[in-house]
């Protein structure tokens, strides 16, 4: 299977193949069809199973496709994930693959001056990649707000848990935009303990569960 029958458009099949990807992972040979179903998903999945192409491409197209005016400080969709690392690999590949687009992409992690983020993110911000604690930080600041959300990410799920983020990640979850069923949310998850797996059940939506 190619990327082409992925059902992904045009542009950011260029876009994936200027990346140098010729053939679809496993995860994101079966995670991108599902989540342009705009189902909910829960996968198990390992950093170097492409996992961060799996959401970001089919998020990409979602947000392509609905066109809707953008309101400052207002993301479509916010990708959670635990270490500033792995914000920065995020928003890596997600530019990459909104290159020469009108797709606005900005990230927030602690640990260093929010001023600069916070101006970024006030330029305009389709998609934020962020830290639980940053993140947490900007929204209770009125930085940004949940009310245009479409699509949350909660990457790392299991690493988030155990770093100590289980209030954070409930109180985003929590977020009444969240409960209003409006919002796609995916987890992906290393491993699937019961704390997980509590998580999954308890706010994500008539989902499918993929492990690879
Ligand atoms: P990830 O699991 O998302 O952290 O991705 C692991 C690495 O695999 C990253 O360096 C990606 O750039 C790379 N990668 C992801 N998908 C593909 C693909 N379909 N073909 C080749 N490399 C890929």
């Amino acid at each position: 299977k190619s990327f082409k029958e992925s059902g992904l458009r045009d542009f950011l099949l260029t876009n994936v193949e200027k990346s140098g990807y010729t053939k679809p992972t496993p995860i994101q040979k079966h995670a991108i069809p599902i989540i342009l179903a705009k189902r909910d998903l829960m996968g198990c999945a390992q950093t170097g199973s492409g996992k961060t192409a799996a959401f970001v491409l089919p998020i990409l197209d979602a947000i392509m496709t609905n066109n809707e005016t953008m309101s400052i400080g207002q993301p479509q969709c916010l990708i959670v994930a635990p270490t500033r690392e792995l914000v920065i690999q995020i928003f890596d590949e997600a530019r990459k693959f909104a290159l020469s687009s009108w797709v606005k992409i900005s990230l927030a992690y602690g640990g260093t001056s929010s001023q600069h983020q916070s101006d970024r993110i006030s330029k305009g911000c389709h998609v934020l990649v962020a830290t639980p604690g940053r993140l947490m930080d900007f929204v209770n600041k009125g930085v940004i707000s949940f009310e245009s959300l479409k699509f949350l990410v909660l990457d790392e799920a299991d690493r988030m848990l155990d770093m100590g983020f289980k209030d954070t990640i409930h109180s985003i979850l929590n977020h009444e935009t969240l409960t209003k069923d409006n919002v796609q949310v995916l987890m992906f998850s290393a491993t699937f303990p019961e704390a997980i797996q509590r998580l999954a059940g308890q706010y994500l939506k008539n989902y499918l569960f993929l492990t690879v």
